[in-house]
């Protein structure tokens, strides 16, 4: 089966040249192909090297020293490199041997092709033209056919007409000899051409063409073959599994076969070979805590009310935390479990992914293990120190009671501390330091004109040892009968009472809306016992049940034993109320005469000496801090006697709501007197309220008393338009106080620049105060600054506007404001200055007018 003799039709020789062609197309796409590919196969080499080189940058230090790996990887690195340089000589052989045949091998075949072409077209012709030649040879034969006939016919008819001679005889007969002669010449021609037609279309046929094919044939198929052999080269020199890459793999090979997991770190043991590192000791440093003066004590948590619940939320978590730990211990461990089944299997693979696995599962369940014994640590930790507080009240972290003023005025921030007699100012570090120090202060009882409104009157405490025992237990008594039964007074009130190791007093606290009652002992410090009550209903500390709280207190009393063990608190000595601290149920209020920051304002009357008096009532649902800072101003008021300075009768702290009483000031405030009574009153008589209201301050600066909030709103009416100081909510016992964190309800138009701008309070503040009240009182009640908001105010003042006298104020009087608002406090006069001012102009208009 040859080109030769299937291959003739004209169709077939189409194809073979369009054949020819395809194979032409098909070598440039492989030339092509290779080319890139060969581009590819030396970048490969390239990027190749360049990682081999990366990969050898190893640490050239002693750290892989012995290291099997690190050799397995250099070889790997070293073949990497080997394979690089492999592939970029496969790549140049195939360029100059391969590719070279292969642009050969192109070449002669297009040159074949055209060779083909041009020799089948030549044949071609030469049989088209013959037959061409036939074709016309017979045209002509059939011409010159009718001549003859014609001619023929023509000297027949002469013939036979005329006779055997003439001339026109012989012309026809020339013709038709002529015509005869052309016949037959042409007749001959076309039987030669014929014969070499047959001839040579026997031999287009059998002898050219098929020729013209089979060496067409031979010459394909000894292209094929080269094609094949460039193809051989090609395929041989870009195999990448060829010897030379599976020699270079083997290499690889073995370097990794000889890493043996033991032997890894042999020489690197032996070479580093240490004894265990000494435990690294962490250590409380004694020196934090050395100014906390022992509420902080080194590697001890601290219990108090600031950290309780803290600690309580610590326990929880970590409590929750534990939980969570050993569920997901029992997670690894049964994993484990499982897959221990599975390893049964004698497969090496799974055996190995498997003791990985149990390998990480092990570490995690070390960890979880390690996490949980620290968890552990501090919960005992946490446990154990509140276990340790037993039933005592938590302590107070801080017994410096956080201010929060009163909101009824607006803006700025302000954040103070005051006990009664110290002040915590945290710009001041040292400052607070001293007064954590500082034991509190017990005050002694002033000499008030007010008589006890008790029928008990105050029973002095005595010692157990001494006679008539003050805890007896005598019939009929309820415990908020006992004299040492406090009511709710504040924990910073009792610890005021309490100064002597062994005084006690029994009081009641709420906690979480559950009301408590406290055994406040001093010894070695305060200590708060929780009354604890058992299931049967009885009540205990940490020895036998009483049946009430009160025999449990006289118990305990009258043994002379601890408290708790850990305290070893003894009661020696009860600790009376004190004579202002009143029994609620000895007041009755009668009617509501106004309403203050923290509760409304009644007019009542006690029930022992009938006495009528005003009471300040503190809303039960404010929070436990705005009750401690209502009760500040009885704390404040309590030492104080003057005539000018409304006066303290007492405190109700026996029970809800507590109360403070006071002495009734019939006219109320004195900013609605002025208003009220505008029209009506004379210049004498606000010259007098004057007077009075500088009274009552110089008695206040005489006492260190800095009101902060002095004011016609917060001063009182009495008999004969007495005017009475009032409102101590914002008050300070100090020469200076300084308000360090920012300002808030801050009664702006009233307060000193000084105070506004740094926060710095004196009496001299007071002073500018007591300024804006004179122009209040000559004003009839106006309102300062009126049309200017606080901030106006402000710019106004210090950019040196002063308030213009209201109409008919004394010039005098007006003098005395302008220099108590002299922008420079040392500018101002004090309040004996101001007082013997007012007092003179006082006289001298007494003496015009009256
Ligand atoms: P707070 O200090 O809570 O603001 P205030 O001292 O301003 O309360 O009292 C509110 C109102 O109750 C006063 O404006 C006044 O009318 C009336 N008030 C307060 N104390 C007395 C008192 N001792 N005598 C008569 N009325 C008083």
């Amino acid at each position: 089966m040859g080109f030769s003799t299937n291959l003739q039709g004209k169709i077939a020789h189409e194809a073979l040249v369009s054949r020819q062609d395809a194979e032409l197309r098909l070598l440039e796409a492989m030339k092509r192909c290779i080319n890139t590919r060969l581009k590819c196969d030396r970048d490969y080499a390239t990027a190749l090297s360049t990682l081999a080189s990366q990969g050898l940058k190893i640490d050239r230090g002693d750290d892989l020293v012995g290291s099997v790996v690190c050799s397995a990887w250099k070889t790997m690195m070293e073949e990497m490199e080997n394979a690089s340089k492999l592939i970029k000589q496969n790549a140049d052989i195939v360029e100059t041997k391969a590719l070279d045949t292969l642009n050969t091998l192109y070449a002669e075949k297009r040159k074949v092709r055209k060779a083909y072409q041009e020799e089948h077209i030549r044949i071609s012709q030469q049989f088209t033209h013959l037959s061409d030649e036939v074709v016309r040879k017979k045209t002509e034969y059939q011409k010159y056919l009718e001549q003859y006939k014609l001619m023929r016919c023509k000297f027949e008819e002469i013939y036979i007409k005329g006779g055997k001679g003439g001339r026109k005889l012989d012309e026809v007969r020339d013709k038709y000899q002529k015509a005869c002669r052309k016949l037959h010449l042409t007749h001959n021609e076309y039987v030669l051409l014929l014969c070499e037609a047959v001839e040579f279309e026997k031999d287009f046929r059998t002898v050219l063409l098929p020729g013209l094919l089979e060496h067409q044939q031979s010459l394909q198929e000894a292209f094929i073959l080269t094609w094949k052999q460039i193809l051989q080269d090609i395929a041989r020199n870009l195999d990448l599994t060829s010897d030379k890459f599976r020699e270079n793999q083997r290499r690889v090979e073995l370097s990794i076969d000889s890493i043996r997991p033991i032997e890894e770190y042999k020489d690197f043991t032996e070479k580093y070979k240490t004894t265990p590192a000494e435990p690294v000791k962490f250590i409380f440093d004694e020196s934090l805590v050395e100014e906390s003066a022992g509420k902080l004590l080194p590697n001890q948590l601290t219990v108090d009310n600031l950290t309780v619940e803290w600690l309580r939320n610590k326990l929880t978590e970590l409590e929750a935390s534990i939980k969570e730990n050993q569920e997901k211990k029992t997670v690894l461990t049964n994993g484990h479990n499982s897959d221990s089944l599975v390893n049964g299997k004698s497969n090496n693979e799974i055996n190995n992914r498997l003791s990985l696995n149990f390998e990480v599962s092990k570490k995690e369940l070390n960890e979880l293990k390690c996490q949980e014994r620290k968890m552990l640590k501090q919960i005992e930790l946490i446990k154990t120190a509140l276990n340790e507080l037993g039933c005592e009240e938590v302590p107070s972290g801080c017994d410096i009671s956080i201010e929060s003023q009163p909101a009824f005025i607006e803006n700025s921030t302000e954040q103070g501390n005051g006990s009664q007699s110290t002040l915590l100012n945290l710009a001041n570090p040292q400052r607070l330091v001293n007064m954590l120090r500082k034991p509190f202060r017990r005050r002694s009882a002033p000499s008030s004109p007010v008589a006890p409104p008790r029928t008990k009157g105050r029973r002095e405490s005595a010692p157990r040892s001494e006679g008539g025992d003050p805890v007896a237990l005598t019939t009929n008594k309820s415990l908020v009968d006992e004299e040492w039964f406090h009511g709710v007074l504040p924990r910073e009130e009792v610890v005021r009472l309490l100064t002597v190791d062994g005084d006690f007093l029994v009081r009641e606290t709420t906690r979480n809306d559950e009301c408590q009652t406290v055994l406040s002992v001093c010894w070695g410090g305060h200590k708060h016992f929780i009354v604890q009550t058992t299931v049967e209903g009885s009540y205990r500390f940490e020895g036998p049940a009483c049946p009430t709280i009160r025999e449990l207190i006289i118990y305990q009393f009258n043994s002379g034993l601890p408290v708790t063990q850990r305290s070893g608190a003894i009661l020696h000595k009860p600790i009376p109320r004190e004579r202002w601290e009143l029994n609620n149920d000895d007041v009755v209020l009668l009617d509501k005469i106004g309403r203050g920051n923290f509760g409304d304002v009644y007019r009542a009357q006690l029930k022992n000496s009938q006495e009528i008096v005003a009471v300040k009532t503190c809303r039960v649902t404010l929070p436990e801090e705005h009750k401690k800072k209502f009760l500040q101003e009885g704390r404040i008021l309590k030492q104080y006697d003057h005539p000018n300075i409304v006066k303290l009768i007492g405190i109700c702290v026996q029970k809800q709501p507590i109360m403070i009483v006071m002495e009734l000031v019939p006219g109320g405030s004195l900013l609605t007197f002025l208003r009220k009574k505008s029209a009506s009153l004379a210049e004498g008589q606000l010259m007098t309220m004057c007077l009075d209201a500088a009274a009552g301050m110089r008695y206040l600066e005489s006492k260190n008393c800095i009101h902060r909030d002095l004011a016609a709103r917060n001063c009182l009416v009495g008999y004969n338009n007495n005017v009475k100081i009032s409102d101590f909510g914002m008050s300070r016992e100090e020469e200076e106080y300084i308000v360090s964190d920012g300002m808030k309800q801050i009664p702006i138009k009233w307060t000193a620049p000084e105070a506004l701008n740094f926060g710095k309070y004196t009496s001299l503040c007071d002073v500018w105060s007591y300024g804006i009240l004179c122009w209040e009182i000559f004003s009839r009640g106006g309102t300062p600054y009126e049309g200017m908001n606080n901030t106006k105010a402000r710019e106004k003042i210090d950019s040196g506007y002063r308030m213009p006298a209201s109409e008919n104020t004394p010039d005098e009087m007006y003098r005395l404001m302008l220099r108590c608002w002299e922008y420079k406090p040392e500018n101002r006069p004090n309040f004996e200055q101001v007082y013997s001012v007012v007092e003179t102009l006082c006289n001298a208009y007494r003496a015009t007018f009256c």
